[in-house]
């Protein structure tokens, strides 16, 4: 279908195209945006100033001058006008809070340690980002929840068996307890924008997360593949051998009973010996599981994100050599799989941007309270 374009959305566009080549550490001149996006130099400066004004960028010095003509003022994003607030409800036994900027680095950092069986209920949610929201003070632009589970387009998480939750309507909960934009998103997914954003990912990419589960994300140019029931990359429960091991959904062999990171632990507690052999078992593994969505996607660039202890050479080398191995072929390139590098924080942080994506088009909703 052929949706024409209004002039709002244009601006919106070019407000993201703007952001997006100057974040997260980028400076250059209204020129240089011009020359890398092809704007005329009348609508960078409009949009430009409209930015500034919204506390989304700020005006450094001068950049150096090199040929004719006057030196332009560099650009950059503005760390101090605007505040974020994410919340991480992907790792086991804690649920992690912060205060960010808008280059996703965390200024406030508190951590809930969970009791009572890693419950957590969405009123537990709501209190830990008001919490943060109180920390955050008037600068606060944008709320972000990463929550392991399928999450639907409008920010209801669908399911969540780590949670425990199904038909959560955590974005509507949020937004009206707090009058702000909210996003709820997959935690593999925010890794991903992570990755792709902050560290070493392409345009296209798959991520697979070695956590409690097994999750993944599609990212194709820059944007997820989300699926039928909102649920692509949820591939912990596919079975990859019928006559493996029971797992708790109710299967046999599924993929997360032999490479989630209890999975493998549990297994190196039993044979420390054969640590080296267990990873990279789990290794092909998982290679062997993912070399058709792979070469389906004809994907060149998959990051794996998980505990450095388990995700280390042993585990991605045996990956990598299994799918490239089955895939081998005269007009693929060779398929790379490589750490995630951000550490614990990729997910807040990735959260982050899918709430910048959300919110950076706005004109009102990124005003500071103030104006
Ligand atoms: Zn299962």
């Amino acid at each position: 279908m052929y949706v024409k374009s209004n002039p709002s959305d244009a601006r919106a566009n070019n407000r993201r195209l703007l952001f997006r080549l100057l974040f997260p550490d980028g400076q250059l001149s209204r020129a240089d945006l011009c020359k890398r996006t092809g704007l005329s130099r009348a609508t960078a400066t409009d949009v430009t100033g409209e930015m500034i004004e919204d506390g989304l960028l700020r005006e450094l010095g001068a950049a150096r001058r090199d040929g004719r003509g006057k030196p332009g003022t560099l650009l950059a994003i503005d760390t101090d006008a605007l505040r974020l607030v994410c919340v991480d409800l992907s790792r086991p036994y804690v649920m992690t809070g912060a205060v960010m900027d808008l280059r996703a680095r965390i200024v406030e950092r508190r951590e809930r340690v969970l009791d009572d069986g890693d419950r957590i209920d969405p009123g537990d949610v709501l209190s830990l980002v008001d919490e943060m929201v109180r920390l955050a003070g008037p600068r606060l632009v944008g709320i972000g929840v990463a929550v392991p589970g399928v999450v639907s387009g409008s920010g209801r998480v669908v399911s969540s068996s780590n949670l425990g939750w199904s038909g959560v309507e955590l974005r509507d909960l949020l937004e009206g307890e707090f009058s702000l934009p909210v996003r709820v998103d997959n935690d593999a997914s925010a890794a991903l924008l992570a990755d792709r954003f902050l560290g070493r990912g392409e345009p296209n990419c798959l991520l697979v997360q070695v956590t409690r589960g097994i999750g993944a994300s599609v990212l194709l140019n820059d944007e997820f593949v989300e699926g039928d029931d909102h649920a692509a990359g949820e591939i912990g429960h596919v079975v990859v051998d019928p006559s493996g091991p029971a797992c708790a959904c109710g299967k046999h062999g599924c993929l997360e009973t032999y490479v989630s990171a209890v999975a493998l632990r549990e297994r190196i507690r039993r044979e420390p010996g054969r640590r080296a052999d267990i990873l990279s078992e789990a290794g092909t593994r998982l290679g062997g599981a993912l070399v058709m969505p792979v070469s389906l996607l004809n994907l060149h660039d998959i990051a794996v994100y998980g505990p450095p202890e388990l995700v280390g050479d042993a585990f991605l080398d045996a990956c990598a050599e299994t799918i490239n191995s089955l895939s081998r072929s005269d007009f693929q390139s060779v398929v790379r799989v490589r750490r995630c590098e951000l550490g614990d924080d990729a997910t807040l942080r990735g959260q982050a941007v899918c709430v910048l994506r959300a919110i950076v088009g706005r004109r009102g909703p990124s005003a500071p309270a103030a104006s």
